[in-house]
């Protein structure tokens, strides 16, 4: 298809992730992409510093997730998973329980990060009604938090500064603390064990993104604070849900932001990575007592079951890109990245208009203290030959992990100089 004529369908039939934007870049036309390059129709290639939003950890057309898929595509593509079961699932699941921490023990499959918070919101409350409590049905969240786009995932996302601020009224209402500070506070600590205690009986879990608030502002917290938080829900009989469909694998420094404070939630979401950025696919982990809870209810199972659960494609390449991920030296490479974004943002530090620059794992962010103007930041990382996706005040890049130290100094340079274009 011509250019003209794809970008003129595009404009008139297409949505795009909260978009149309008015006044926004015209999208990109990408032909292909490997390694951790896009290639524009127009012959440019840049290099993506966003994984396709946290998603890519191995980068493109990698051969070992290519013959995963292909492979498996030689065999099955797609089953119904209700009443048939088979192995590249089953070995996926067993594999993922591995992997988390010790009591998450059942698998939920699913086709998105935001169903995989929507299914631990169910599990949550399913279980608190099996356990004859059907009043524990409301949510303590961070303000600043990003779950999803799909209802009960938007009513933990940040109430006001957020994406869905639309929504207020219509949403479920939840119980909301202020984020949470980057260091320990007392006081933080205190306004948590206040407002759990205070709405105990009504709450079924607390739902919080661990280490790293993503989408909801990119901000990044003590690891104590998940500790403070366990024993909290521990003490008041209120479940515990990480939602870890961006921090998981590798992203963050440890293999899961949970890992930063050694302890586990009862709940755990996954996704955006768990398949390399191959295909769509998310999971959903519990622990025994959870799945106990659910299977003694009125209704004994789990109320939820999607068209494309299981899918056998996405299950193989996870399945392989889980393998891929830990058959290296993941941490090192991670370090190494971490290192090269430390260097490369380093000239932002104090720059006009920048109000904070902050390196953790794999993800590196420059946050003005006015919003992006994010046509000319993307224009002049565009120009570095670099793919950025700024947001609000936020400039931000979480590279490949395959990324060569060239790359994440291209990245590097792309992030300084779209916050400087952004002046
Ligand atoms: N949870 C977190 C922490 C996320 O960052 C996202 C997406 O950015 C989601 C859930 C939703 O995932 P998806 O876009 O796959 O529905």
């Amino acid at each position: 298809m011509e250019r003209d004529e794809l970008l003129k369908l595009d404009r008139e039939h297409v949505w795009h992730p909260y978009g149309p934007m008015p006044g926004a870049l015209e999208p990109l036309v990408v032909t292909s992409a490997s390694g951790v390059r896009l290639r524009l129709d127009d012959g440019r290639e840049l290099v993506d510093g966003m994984s396709s939003w946290w998603a890519a950890i191995h980068g493109y057309r990698h051969p070992v997730l290519d013959a995963a898929v292909r492979d498996q595509l030689g065999r099955m593509s797609h089953v119904m998973f209700g009443g048939l079961t088979h192995e590249p699932a089953v070995a996926l699941c067993a594999r993922l329980v591995e992997i988390t921490p010790e009591p998450l023990r059942h698998v939920f499959l699913s086709d998105s990060g935001s169903v995989s918070v929507e299914v631990a919101v169910k599990m949550a409350l399913q279980y608190w009604r099996s356990r004859g409590r059907p009043e524990k049905r409301r949510l303590l969240t961070w303000r600043g938090g990003y779950h999803g786009d799909t209802f009960q995932p938007m009513s933990v996302c940040d109430p006001e500064g957020g994406m869905h601020a639309l929504w207020r009224g219509v949403l479920p209402d939840q119980v909301f603390a202020s984020a949470p500070p980057v260091e320990l506070e007392t006081a933080y600590v205190q306004e948590l064990a206040d407002l759990v205690e205070r709405h105990a009986g009504e709450l079924a879990a607390v739902v919080v993104e661990p280490v790293v608030q993503g989408a909801g502002g990119m901000r990044f917290h003590d690891p104590r604070y998940l500790h403070v938080l366990r024993e909290l829900t521990l003490a008041h009989d209120v479940l515990l849900v990480f939602d870890e469909v961006a921090t998981g694998f590798g992203r963050t420094g440890e293999l899961f932001a949970a890992d930063h404070a050694g302890i586990s939630p009862d709940v755990m979401c996954v996704g955006k990575a768990l398949t390399g950025g191959y295909l769509s696919m998310a999971a959903t982990l519990c622990t025994e007592r959870v799945a106990d809870g659910i299977s003694r209810g009125e209704v004994p199972v789990l109320a939820h079951g999607p068209t494309f659960m299981g899918n056998p494609l996405a299950s193989a390449v996870a399945l392989a890109s889980v393998d891929l991920l830990l058959g290296q030296d993941w941490r090192a490479e991670v370090a190494r990245i971490s290192a090269g974004l430390r260097g490369g943002l380093a000239p932002a530090v104090g720059a006009p208009g920048v109000l904070d620059v902050r390196v953790l794992g794999a993800i590196g962010v420059v946050q003005l203290d006015h919003p992006v103007d994010v046509v000319a930041a993307t224009a002049a990382a565009v120009e570095h030959g670099v793919w950025l996706r700024p947001f609000r005040d936020l400039i931000y890049t979480m590279p490949p992990f395959v990324s060569a130290d060239e790359d994440v100094a291209a990245i590097g340079a792309a992030v300084v100089a779209a916050a400087a274009a952004s002046r």
